[in-house]
C-alpha cells in the first residue's frame, strides 16, 4: 500500500486523461480550452494508461476516478475504462464529467461497467446554468441522470461550485433539497478555489461553505461522521431524503489530513497535491511492460515528498494554472 510520511495511505487515484474541455465554466476555462503551447507533448494512450494503473493496482489502489478536462470528449473513452477495470483489474472505476450529451450516453456508460458518476451542475436553473457553462445543457443532463437511473445505476454523484450571488442562497439550497428529497442521488458543494488563472473571478465569487452548513444545521441535517477510507467530503444525512448532502471545503483546517488521493495528469505527471509544486513525470516508465518495477521504484520514492497540507489559504496555488489542467 502506497503510504506518506504523515500516515496517509492511498488507495484512491485521479487519472486525468484529458486538458480539452467543450464547456467554459468561469472559474476553469472562461475562454475554453486552448492549446497549451508551451507544452506539446501528447495525452496518455491506452497502453500507457493500462500500464500506469496496473501499476497502482499492484499497490492496492482499488479505484480510480477518471477526470479531465472533459474526459468523454475523448474518442476511446469507453475503452479506457474497460481496460482499467479488465485489464488493469481495478475494482472501482469512476468518473467526474460535466455531463455534456449525458442522455445519449447513459445506456454505453452503464453498459461499459463504471461504477460510478459525479456530474457537475452548478444550478438547476437553466439560465443560470447556461451563465456559468457557457452551454444551455441543463435538460440533456437532467435526462441523462434519469436515463442512468432507469436503468438501474446508483451512484451518482451530483457536484456544484459554490459561487456567491450565482447559487448561494436559501432558494438554491432549497431547491437542491427538493431534488433530493425522492431522488437517491448526492448532492454535494464544492468551494470554490483560487488558480493561477482565476483570481478576479475568486475574489468576487468566493463564498464560505460555513453558509452551506448553517442552512444543513438549521435544516435538520445530521453530520456522518468519517469512515476509515472517507475522503474530503462532509457528508449529511437526513431520514426524510433518499439523496445525501455534502461539503467539500478546501480552506477548512482538516481538509487535508483525510487525503487519500493522488493524481495522474494527462501527460503523465504524478501530482502529490492538487496544489501542489511537487510532481515529476513517469511517463518515460510507462513505455513497456517489463517497466513496471522501475515505475514501482519512482512512485514509491516520490510519496516522501507528499506535504501534510496545501497552502491555499496563502494565496498558493502551486503549479495549478486552472482545474483542468490537474484534472480537478
Ligand atoms: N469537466 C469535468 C467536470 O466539470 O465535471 C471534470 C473536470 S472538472 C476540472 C472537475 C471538477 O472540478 C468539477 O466539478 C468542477 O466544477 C470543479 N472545479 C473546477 N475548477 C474549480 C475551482 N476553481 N474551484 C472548485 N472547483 C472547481
Ligand atoms: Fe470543463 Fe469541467 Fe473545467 Fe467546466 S469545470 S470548464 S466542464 S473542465
Amino acid at each position: 500500500m502506497l503510504k506518506d510520511s504523515f500516515g496517509r495511505t492511498f488507495p484512491y487515484i485521479r487519472m486525468s486523461i484529458t486538458d480539452i474541455c467543450n464547456f467554459k465554466c468561469g472559474y476553469c476555462l472562461p475562454n475554453g480550452y486552448q492549446v497549451d503551447k508551451s507544452d506539446n507533448r501528447k495525452f496518455l494512450h491506452l497502453d500507457e494508461i493500462k500500464r500506469l494503473a496496473k501499476c497502482f493496482s499492484e499497490f492496492g489502489v482499488n479505484k480510480i476516478r477518471i477526470t479531465g478536462g472533459e474526459p468523454t470528449v475523448r474518442k476511446d473513452f469507453f475503452e479506457i475504462i474497460k481496460v482499467l477495470k479488465n485489464d488493469a483489474g481495478i475494482n472501482k472505476v469512476v468518473i467526474t464529467t460535466n455531463g455534456y450529451h449525458l442522455d445519449k450516453k447513459a445506456k454505453l456508460l452503464v453498459d461499459s461497467g463504471l461504477n460510478g458518476i459525479n456530474i457537475s451542475i452548478d444550478s438547476l436553473d437553466r439560465e443560470t446554468f447556461k451563465n456559468v457553462t457557457g452551454h444551455d445543457r441543463l435538460p440533456e443532463i437532467l435526462e441523462g441522470i434519469k436515463n442512468l437511473q432507469d436503468l438501474g445505476f446508483e451512484n451518482i454523484k451530483i457536484n456544484a461550485v459554490l459561487l456567491k450571488g450565482i447559487n448561494s442562497s436559501k432558494k438554491d439550497f432549497d431547491t437542491w433539497s427538493k431534488f433530493i428529497q425522492n431522488n437517491k442521488v448526492d448532492f454535494r458543494y464544492i468551494e470554490l478555489m483560487q488558480t493561477g488563472d482565476n483570481l478576479e473571478y475568486f475574489k468576487k465569487y468566493h463564498a464560505s461553505s460555513k453558509i452551506f452548513k448553517n442552512y444543513l444545521n438549521e435544516n435538520n441535517w445530521i453530520y456522518q461522521t468519517l469512515g476509515k477510507d472517507a475522503g474530503p467530503s462532509l457528508n449529511y444525512i437526513n431520514p426524510e431524503y433518499k439523496g445525501k448532502f455534502g461539503i467539500i471545503a478546501p480552506y477548512s483546517k482538516d481538509f487535508c489530513k483525510t487525503c487519500n488521493r493522488l493524481r495522474i495528469t494527462s501527460r503523465g505527471d504524478l501530482r502529490l497535491c492538487l496544489f501542489g509544486n511537487t510532481g515529476i513525470s513517469v511517463r518515460h516508465l510507462l513505455q513497456k511492460d517489463d517497466q513496471l518495477n522501475e515505475l514501482k521504484d519512482l512512485i514509491l520514492k516520490q510519496m516522501q515528498f507528499k506535504k501534510e497540507s496545501h497552502y491555499l489559504e496563502l494565496g498558493d496555488t502551486g503549479s495549478t494554472k486552472n482545474l483542468s489542467k490537474t484534472g480537478g
